[in-house]
């Protein structure tokens, strides 16, 4: 078993032992064993510490099978003995930070509101912490927020004992005990009682503050979002730097950018709309003057073609459809170059006899492409093997020979 430095003194971060083993996992990954350590392997929800063993990186630190094992970079060379370890203490230190304001935050919504934590999470940037409840205001949250500052602001001290399960369990405990034999108890006095393996500052103040972030509904509980420590500063300078840039953007002070920003969106949908309008009465317009370009086809039908490079196929559909509703009698083909493609829609309007559906498989074998539709309306596309104007001379012979054979 590996001496646990952490646990006689969380602050040490550097320490001097020897070599118990060298090993190497499975996976090829090196490790060494220690007579003693300070680095915290990961348990209990606190991630695991990283630093230096003479020097080498350290990018692991996992208890298994009661030794713990400290995963390295690159084998320790030569055959040394001893080792000295060094831990990084910034990220140690935020771990106690948040860990430590996990406990206090908790007892606070215990002690405020009469809410149970289930379950908490560290992560790289946030900390969440898991409500047996199903809803919470804004109001509840703040009560809790605030008398966990107020623990913090009064720099109660944080202790640890151990003990048995037995002696423990005189305690006002928050949670039944994950373990049977030896107890580490975790004591904030007249505040928290909590059995915790984890490594925690030895006063409240040095956990700075704690600033809920947001919540949202998870599974039946309210799932919290915070921050303790250093990380309020992080979060406050972030949050900053975006409301600095967005009210040059915006051109909006912090307290008028919301009403600023839901007048551009609505602006923004306003000129949607009016575009979309003004394309649709070009559309007619454009309808219109092909209309005057109609050439006599066969049977009083009449012809409309149109021919384009890089123009989207669902405007010709819309264009085509104007037409034949308005114009009867015509018979209407656009064929479009659009990138490596050749497209083609055709329409037709009520009283003209021709039916385009048949035409479809030997109109479209000309552009080695498929398409469909029905009688009165076909698309489709194919390479452009052909350009666009004589691809509808032969579409027009066809229409002619139809009717006429
Ligand atoms: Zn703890």
């Amino acid at each position: 078993m590996t001496k646990k430095l952490y646990y006689d003194d969380a602050y040490i971060t550097r320490f001097e032992t020897s070599i118990t083993r060298q090993g190497q996992e499975e996976d090829g990954r090196p490790f060494i064993v220690l007579e003693e350590t300070a680095f915290y392997p990961t348990g209990g929800g606190q991630p695991f510490d990283e630093g230096t063993l003479n020097g080498t990186p350290v990018t692991d630190v996992e208890e298994v099978d009661g030794e713990i094992r400290h995963y390295l970079e690159t084998r320790i060379a030569g055959r040394a003995e001893t080792v000295t370890g060094k831990i990084d203490w910034t990220r140690r230190f935020d771990h106690m930070q948040q860990h430590a304001g996990q406990h206090i935050l908790s007892a606070a919504f215990a002690e405020a509101l009469d809410y149970e934590t289930v379950s908490f999470h560290l992560g790289k940037d946030i900390l969440t912490i898991d409500l047996a409840v199903e809803r919470m205001k804004w109001e509840d949250a703040q009560k809790a927020e605030e008398l966990a500052n107020e623990v913090i602001r009064k720099a109660r001290p944080i202790e640890t004992k151990w003990m048995t399960a037995e002696e423990a369990a005189a305690y006002p405990l928050r949670k039944d005990l994950a373990v049977s034999d030896q107890v580490r108890l975790v004591i904030i006095p007249d505040f928290d009682y909590n059995g915790c393996g984890g490594t925690h500052p030895r006063s409240t103040s040095e956990v700075g503050a704690i600033k809920i972030l947001d919540w949202e509904k998870h599974k039946g509980h309210i799932r919290l979002q915070f921050v303790c420590g250093d990380r309020v500063l992080r979060q406050l300078h972030e949050k900053n730097e975006v409301l600095k840039e967005l009210t040059s953007v915006l051109q909006s002070p912090q307290d008028k950018m919301k009403d600023a920003a839901s007048q551009l969106i609505a602006k923004a949908k306003d000129q949607e709309k009016q575009i979309a309008e003004l394309k649709q009465e070009l559309l007619k317009d454009e309808a219109k003057e092909l209309q005057g370009m109609a050439m006599p086809l066969a049977n009083g039908a009449t012809f409309i073609k149109g021919a384009y490079q890089n123009r989207p196929v669902q405007e010709l559909q819309q264009l085509a459809r104007e037409i034949v509703a308005d114009t009867e009698e015509a018979v209407v083909f656009f064929a479009v170059h659009n990138a490596d493609k050749l497209q083609v829609v055709g329409a037709k309007g009520k009283k003209a006899d021709q039916n385009l559906k048949t035409l479809a498989p030997a109109i479209f074998a000309l552009v080695n492409g498929k398409g469909g539709g029905r009688e009165d309306f076909i698309q489709g596309g194919g390479e452009p093997v052909i350009s666009p104007q004589a691809l509808l001379d032969k579409v027009e012979n066809m229409l002619i020979e139809q009717i006429t054979n």
